[in-house]
Parts: C-alpha cells; structure tokens; sequence
C-alpha cells in the first residue's frame, strides 16, 4: 500500500505536519542538538498545530484520530526532525491508558480535565514503566503500590522515562499485587506530587532532543481513584498500548529512512569527483536503489498492520511487531548507507544523515527490543511451544 491510497483527510494532515516540521521545527534543531535536552519551544509547536490531542476521545476535546493519524505524524516528523516524534509518542501511550481505561468515579472526576489538557498540550504526559533492573522483563516490576486508607503510595525507581522531569503527570506501573505480569496495576501520576523527582537525564547516543530521565517515586500518595483500569490488570492494558506503540516506533523508522533517502538523492545529485555527479557512478546508486527498496517495503508493511489494527484484525498484534521490527532494522542500514553516500561529510553535522543513524537505533530497543518482539513474532505461530 502506498501514500496515495490513502484517503484525502490523511495527505492534509501531512502535508500540514510536514510544514510544521520543516518550517517551525527545522530552524531549531541545531540548538536543541547542542544542548541536548527537552525544548519546551519545540512541545509549544506541536500544541499549537493540536498534534498532542490525536488520540483523545472528541468528547474529551480531542481530535479523536486513531492509529493512521498517529502513524502519518510520526512519519513526517522524523523525516525532519526524529527527536520532536518522542515528545508525542510518550504522551500519546500514557494518555491512552488513560482514556481506554479510566472509567467509574474518576471518569467525572480528574480525567476530564487531565484529558482536556493532554489534548491542549498543556498537560504533558509520560509514561513510566521500566526499571533499572526490569525492561524486557516487565512482569518482574518491583515498584510497589500499597492501598493505605482511601489512598495508594507508590514507591520505586523508573529509568528511561521519555519525557522525565518535564511531564505533568505520569502513567506508573506497579505491583500491586503477588509475583509476575498478574500483579501489577497502572496508576496516574501528577508530577508536583511530593515525592515523585527527575534524579537524573541521560547522556544519549542519539535522540538528543528528548529528555531521557531516572524518576524516583518516593512514599508518594495518590488518592484511590488514580488507579487506571482494573487492579492487577496492569499489565494487560499496557500491552495493547503497546500493540499501538510499536507502530509508532515504526513510523518514526520510516521518516528516518525517507528522510536519509531524500538526503543521499539530493547529495548524490550536486556532489562530483573525477569530473562527474557522483550519481552517475553505479556504486552509488546502487546504494540509493536499496535504500529506496527499503523505504517502499516498510511503508507497505506498516500501512498494512496500521491498516489491521484499524480493522480489529486478530492479526494485528503480530503485524504490529512485525511492522516495528522491519522498520527499524531498515532505518539502521538505510540512514548508515546514506551516511556512506555523503562520504566524509555524513559523517559530520552539516548534513542530516549522521543524526538518523544515531536515531535509527534506539528502534532497535525500546518498545521491545526486536530479539523481544522475534519471539513475540514466533509465539504467535507456536504458542505455548515457543514459550
Ligand atoms: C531513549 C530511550 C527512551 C525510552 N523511553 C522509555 C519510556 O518513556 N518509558 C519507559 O518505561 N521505558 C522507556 N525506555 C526503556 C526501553 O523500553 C528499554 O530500554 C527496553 O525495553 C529494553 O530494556 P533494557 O534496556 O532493560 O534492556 P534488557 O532487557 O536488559 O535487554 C538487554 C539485551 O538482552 C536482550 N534480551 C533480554 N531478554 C531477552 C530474552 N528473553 N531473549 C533474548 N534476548 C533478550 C535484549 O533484546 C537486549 O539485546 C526508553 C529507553 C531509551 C534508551
């Protein structure tokens, strides 16, 4: 499946990402690379262009998109800008959980405006679930909640948390229960609570536009209605999250891709040696042709689970993994092959391509590192046998 197929509501809203991403953006990344942390001005951009309310119910405020807004966004944002994509996806997966599954008295209570703020942008969300000794293995999280009186008080330490120091509230998970994914529950977190701090930011390989950080959650309170979904269901309702999350990571594979594509074409095209183009030379182009099998491949690949997981397909797990996985192996050798094609200078900062490398990795790692999400792939096929 290819862009154009796509219905005309999702070309304008890339075509106006695409805009907020090269004009508004563009002219602030070399700073925000430099110094390396979270800019507050590049999170008022997204707010403005309304990009922080796509998956809040309309009710809510929200523009009520599903997973092919989400998708075209990301697409286009990392194309510029792969950094500007984290700020959203965190906040999208923590205001999900929220919205799928904060129901009964807190319904009337604090999600309404916590939603009505996500959607503004003016209540920025994380999502805090890996620990220093539990990421792949989530099910072993040791942050602990405990129910004390009307309230529950959660303690524990969380490590890379997108977003971290810089979010209002905080989706948390932990153990509420006995040992394994069963006993863990997902709570809502404001961040001037007392007790809950940002201890540290990561020093990253890539992604230097995100804030990166330890978050400790100290003896902190929170009243019982902060429970998100059932109790000890924790785990269940961050998986289908992350079912939705994976086609994020892929999505901001494949801007990268693209964008390193569109760099090398452009590069190719005025850089000569020995009297001629370098694109006149089949090494290089040769390189550009792959890159681009690549770039059409995955977009066909993520279109199709996106498009699965629109449809309510059984399938649509499996492809979401598959999607994520693909994406990013892509995006690896794509954006180091367009590095190769600007020689020395992809190596250095005047080009865009030495900074997709250093950010195609991390979608190697998180959302399920894809040695995780092969044997997700696999179980899907062998169930209890793979196990
Ligand atoms: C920049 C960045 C942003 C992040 N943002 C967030 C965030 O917002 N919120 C959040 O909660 N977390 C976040 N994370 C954490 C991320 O999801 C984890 O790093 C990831 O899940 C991997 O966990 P780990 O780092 O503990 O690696 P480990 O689980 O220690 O894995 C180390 C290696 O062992 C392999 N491995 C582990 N178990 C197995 C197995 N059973 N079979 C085969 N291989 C295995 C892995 O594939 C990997 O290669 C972020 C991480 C980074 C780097």
């Amino acid at each position: 499946m290819r862009r154009s197929d796509l219905a005309d509501e999702f070309a304008d809203l890339a075509a106006m990402t695409r805009d907020v991403a090269t004009e508004k953006i563009g002219p602030m990344i070399a700073e925000t690379e430099i110094a390396a942390t979270f800019n507050p001005e590049i999170r008022a951009v997204l707010a403005t262009a309304g990009l922080f309310g796509l998956v809040v119910p309309e009710n809510h405020g929200g523009a009520a998109g599903d997973v092919r807004h989400q998708v075209i966004v990301l697409e286009e944002l990392a194309r510029v800008y792969p950094s500007a994509c984290t700020y959203l996806t965190a906040h999208w997966l923590a205001t999900k959980l929220i919205a799928l599954n904060a129901t009964g008295p807190a319904e009337a209570g604090w999600v309404r405006p916590l939603l009505a703020g996500a959607a503004e942008g003016t209540a920025l969300g994380a999502i805090a679930v890996t620990e220093p000794d539990h990421g792949s293995d989530l099910g072993g999280v040791v942050t602990r909640a405990r129910r004390d009186g009307d309230d529950w008080v959660i303690s524990g330490t969380k490590r890379f948390i997108t977003n971290g120091g810089f979010a209002d509230f905080y989706t948390v998970l932990a153990r509420t229960g006995g040992p394994g994914s069963r006993g863990l529950s997902l709570f809502m977190v404001e961040s001037d609570r007392p007790g809950v701090r940002a201890t540290r930011w990561e020093r990253k390989m890539g992604l230097h536009g995100s804030a990166t950080a330890e978050m400790t959650f100290d003896e902190v309170r929170v009243p019982a209605d902060h429970l998100v979904g059932e109790v000890d269901r924790g785990f269940r309702h961050l998986m289908r999250g992350f079912d939705e999350g994976r086609l994020g990571v892929a999505a901001m594979c494949l801007g990268i891709a693209q964008g390193a594509l569109d760099a090398a074409v452009e590069y190719a095209s005025v850089r000569t040696q020995f009297g001629r183009e370098i694109a006149g030379y089949q090494g290089v182009q040769f390189l550009v042709a792959d890159m681009a099998i690549g770039v059409h491949t995955t977009r066909s690949i993520l279109y199709d689970a996106m498009n699965a997981f629109v449809a309510g397909d059984p399938e649509a797990s499996r492809l979401a993994a598959v999607a994520k996985t693909y994406a990013s192996d892509v995006a690896m050798k794509v954006a180091s092959d367009a590095v190769q094609v600007h020689g020395g200078a992809g190596y250095v900062t005047d080009f865009p391509v030495e900074m997709f490398l250093r950010d195609a990795k991390i979608g190697q790692i998180y959302e399920g590192t894809n040695q995780i999400l092969r044997m997700v792939i696999a179980r899907t096929y062998f169930g209890d046998l793979a196990r």
